[in-house]
């Protein structure tokens, strides 16, 4: 099979606009890059503006207000608002602790449609001691109150891992107790600042089996109450997810400078030209820009990808977790068990779990 042509590729059906990369917290799961942008950096309200514009008129459906933390922007609700006049739906991503009634009140009258709320766990001491933010998880609770008291549709969003897998039934009450319509169980992506935490954030084989157990009961029990979604860790798994769906299939993200990226990791691999929204169209920068091109389709694989049952299914995995871990951005994504990196994942496993007090290295700032 060739790769797709440029009139063949779709418009993306979602836009992350990781509007910055200062937060508050210091969540060691980070999945932001090393190098974070300067808030003098970022893109000012106008081009953001243009940027919903280009985005609607391109065909994206939903636009996600992502960071760091994504309320730092007191330009935010004008964000928002030019998103809805560009019919793009709204979600706002947030660890919540900046946000306030009147806020709230303004991000609604905005237009906002969704809110996606973190959580670091079921209860205050530990949540605030992996965040890194004394008093963070009371404020996310109250922040939970007044969004659904104005209507707006509540996702909770739980990064788990060693530290708190054993929690996640509490968590299920705990979306329950704060009238969320949808639960999503995140496992920690090991990129970006989650790397250094490889050996105190992986969890264990048996935490994994309780944590099947727990999710496939949660979901007779719960069904038609709360909506589970579950990110598994894809460390334990035979075969990789489908990182973004496919590269350039339907994702698009853009950092907090502008540069306009496949994945909101893709930064890290070297040697890639990222085009950036201040010097090029977006609908070019989808459809014919160097970085989408890259991985689009099935052209560049390796064997065994190449000649895989897989490869429409998977996409080959992670271009990042093959670059880390191989060495060859090019390469299958070392999880899957057709690769010959596979025993590499495994003794990253084994060294990880034989340090269960590895220190918690919480993330640097802006
Ligand atoms: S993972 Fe934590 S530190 Fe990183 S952006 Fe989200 S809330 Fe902030
Ligand atoms: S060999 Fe490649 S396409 Fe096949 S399952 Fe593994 S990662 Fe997926």
């Amino acid at each position: 099979m060739s790769d797709p042509k440029p009139e063949q590729v779709g418009p993306p059906i979602a836009l992350l606009a990781g509007l910055s990369h200062r937060c508050p917290l210091r969540c060691g799961y980070c999945s932001n890059p090393l190098e974070l942008t300067r808030a003098s950096a970022e893109l000012d309200t106008d081009d953001w503006c243009r940027v919903m514009r280009e985005a609607g008129a391109l065909g994206v459906l939903q636009v996600h207000f992502s960071g760091g933390e994504p309320t730092v922007r007191q330009d935010l609700e004008q964000l928002i608002a030019c998103a809805r006049d560009c019919d793009l739906y709204t979600n706002l991503i947030t660890s919540g602790v900046l946000l306030d009634a009147p806020r709230i009140d303004a991000l609604y009258r905005a237009g906002l449609d969704h809110v996606q709320l973190s959580v670091q766990g079921s209860e205050g001491k530990g949540a605030d001691l992996i965040g890194g933010y004394v008093g963070g998880h009371a404020k996310k609770l109250e922040v939970a109150r007044l969004v659904r008291d104005r209507g707006i549709m509540l996702t909770l969003n739980a990064v788990v891992h060693r530290r708190n897998l054993h929690q996640v039934d509490a968590l299920f009450e705990l979306a329950l107790t704060l009238d969320a319509h949808r639960i999503e169980i995140a496992s920690v992506q090991y990129n970006g600042w989650a790397r250094r935490n490889l050996a105190a954030l992986l969890p264990t084989q048996d935490q994994l089996e309780d944590l099947t157990k727990t999710l496939e009961a949660a979901r007779i029990r719960l069904l038609g109450r709360l909506v589970i979604d579950f990110v598994p860790p894809d460390y334990y798994a035979a075969r990789p997810k489908p990182c973004m769906n496919g590269w350039g299939r339907q994702f698009i993200t853009i950092n907090p400078a502008g540069l306009v990226l496949p994945c909101h990791s893709a930064e890290t691999i070297p040697g890639m030209t990222f085009d950036s929204v201040l010097q090029s169209p977006l609908e070019d920068i989808w459809y014919r820009g160097e970085a989408f091109s890259r991985f689009r389709g099935t052209d560049w694989m390796q064997e065994p990808c190449r000649s895989c049952e897989f490869r429409e299914q998977d996409f080959g995995g992670c271009r990042c977790q093959a670059l880390a871990v191989s060495g060859d951005v090019t390469a299958t994504d070392p999880v899957c068990e057709f690769s010959q990196d596979r025993a590499k994942i495994d003794a990253l496993i084994a060294a990880a779990v034989a340090e269960p007090d590895a220190p918690y290295l919480y993330r640097g700032g802006t």
